[in-house]
């Protein structure tokens, strides 16, 4: 460890946040931790004085200086206008992958899975929290799910580092990518391909319905799991409640450059001031923070002392059961108990363990050869009323160009036309795809004319997507029921 302290930028929150801070820091401190805390203001306050998105300017400058963040859960205040601190920080900053690791803590902590001890890994930028929404036609809304092969690649690289690094022998992969063929069935892809490169590790998928019932049925036969952004959102949360209470998780999230670590929870206002609640979701926090910079012994001292403060029955309300604890303890109490146990570690739980942990995790990401892309057709989203397929098919079918003819129509992604059954329901949202056939490259003026005919015949565009081919391989869905 270098003498010079590290420089963390820590915000105190709202709520039960400055108590929980406060705790925190004296643990890791009173470790040996070499941090030298930058302290900014973030939350409540900051909305309340005007600033829609919660942070000041400054603020960016200190997180862009020091690149690192621990912070304490915020108040967001009720009422519009309001943007999520969480997402923005995330996006900004370019925080790719969510880490949460959910472990069990039985018989100190309640659980019905006493042997889990899973690692979440989300993916944090992409999917459909892009945020990319639009209202097509009174009857239909759409938000785009966008999944990239550079951002795949990261999180899913980031996942097998993660589970060599901290010792782990499996990953496994969660998609719907037998309905979601070109997104999750990218991210699929990808994590096969780099799995490939992983020998020493094992690794799997699972479609992620019945993986998330096999998650929450038995734990214990997952080890790192990784996934797209709105899965992991769901299924971290689900997996640190299965633990044993979402009170008791932490969670880093990571970046190129910049990283963030916080607890899971929000800041319980209700709980707020009274030296109550339980500092341990920011401090496992800080003990992924802690080995981030390069301190994995003050990280391997702090959580030991932490897991055997749970063992000798010194609990906060939260997880105070008669049976099994022996003081019911306030915050500042509890994280003097962690203080006194620095140096020890569990007896019966398993002792944390971060000697493989040496760096931060880097992902490079590899050269790929040039793709030839090559357009074919064109998809044109219309806005009509009528809800007759046939009527609306008969009257498009004349429109083509030297090699654009209509190939059918769909109705929310059914094929309605030619040949559509009368059962289907149809909104007045539909998308009418044009293609060459023989397969032939068009060009977008060849496009251009298509479209000015169809405004022309008086039918209301409201979008298009071109058909493309990768390398001659098509690359969009069939129509379902085509
Ligand atoms: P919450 O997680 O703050 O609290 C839910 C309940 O869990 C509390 O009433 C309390 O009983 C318990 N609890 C939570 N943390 C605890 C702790 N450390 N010790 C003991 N008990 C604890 O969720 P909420 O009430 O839905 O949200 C309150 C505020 O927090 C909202 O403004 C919300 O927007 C915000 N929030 C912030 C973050 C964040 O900053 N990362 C995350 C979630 C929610």
């Amino acid at each position: 460890m270098s003498n010079n302290p590290t420089p963390i930028t820590v915000a105190y929150g709202d709520g039960i946040g400055p108590e929980i801070m406060d705790a925190t820091l004296r643990i890791i401190q009173a470790a040996g931790a070499n941090i030298a805390p930058e302290i900014i203001e973030i939350g409540e306050k900051v909305y309340l004085r005007g600033n829609s998105a919660g942070i000041e300017p400054e603020a960016w400058e200190s997180l862009r200086r020091t690149k690192v963040f621990l912070k304490a859960p915020i108040t967001t205040p009720q009422g519009g206008g309001f943007k999520s601190l969480n997402v923005t920080t995330r996006k900004m900053l370019g925080l790719f992958a969510n880490i949460r690791p959910c472990a069990a803590y039985t018989p100190y902590v309640d659980s019905k899975h006493p042997k889990m001890d899973v690692v979440i890994i989300r993916e944090n930028e992409e999917d459909l929290y892009a945020g990319i929404e639009h209202q097509q036609t009174p009857e239909v809304v759409q938000c785009l799910k966008l999944i990239s092969v550079p951002g795949t690649e990261k999180i899913i690289r980031y996942a097998f580092e993660y589970a060599r690094q901290y010792g782990r022998k499996k990953v496994t992969c969660f998609t719907k990518d037998n309905i979601m063929k070109q997104t999750d069935g990218l991210f699929h892809k990808i994590f096969d391909e780099i799995a490939a490169e992983y020998p020493d590790l094992e690794n799997e998928h699972w479609i992620v319905d019945i993986g998330a019932a096999k998650l929450a049925d038995t734990p214990e036969q997952f080890d790192v799991v990784v996934m797209p952004n709105l899965y992991g959102d769901i299924l971290s949360d689900v997996a640190a409640q299965i633990a044993g209470s979402v009170g008791l998780a932490g969670s880093a999230n990571i970046g190129a450059e910049v990283a963030m670590f916080e607890a899971i929870h929000g800041s319980a206002p209700r709980r707020a001031g009274q030296n109550l609640a339980n500092p341990s979701g920011l401090l496992l926090g800080a003990v992924q923070m802690l080995v981030h910079i390069g301190q994995p012994e003050v990280a391997q001292k702090v959580h030991n002392a932490w897991l055997r403060t749970l063992e000798d029955g010194i609990h906060t309300y939260d997880i105070f059961k008669e049976a099994v604890s022996k003081s019911k303890v306030g915050t500042r109490e509890f994280a003097d108990a962690v203080i006194e146990r620095l140096g020890q570690t569990p007896s019966q739980l398993k002792p944390a363990d971060y000697s493989k942990a040496k760096e931060a995790i880097q992902v490079k990401l590899k050269e790929k050869p040039e793709q030839k892309m090559a357009t074919i057709g064109v998809d044109v989203f219309l806005h009509h009323n009528n809800r007759n397929a046939d009527a609306l098919g008969q009257a498009i079918e004349g429109i083509q160009t030297k090699h654009l003819h209509l190939s059918m129509i769909t109705n929310r992604g059914v094929k309605v036309y030619p040949n559509g059954l009368p059962e289907t329901f149809c909104t007045d949202h539909w998308r009418c795809r044009f293609k060459s056939e023989p397969q032939a490259e068009v060009n977008y003026e060849e496009i251009l004319n298509l479209l000015t005919q169809i405004n022309q015949a008086g039918f209301q565009i409201i979008k298009t997507e071109n058909l493309c081919t990768i390398d001659g391989v098509p690359a969009f869905s069939a129509g379902q029921g085509a």
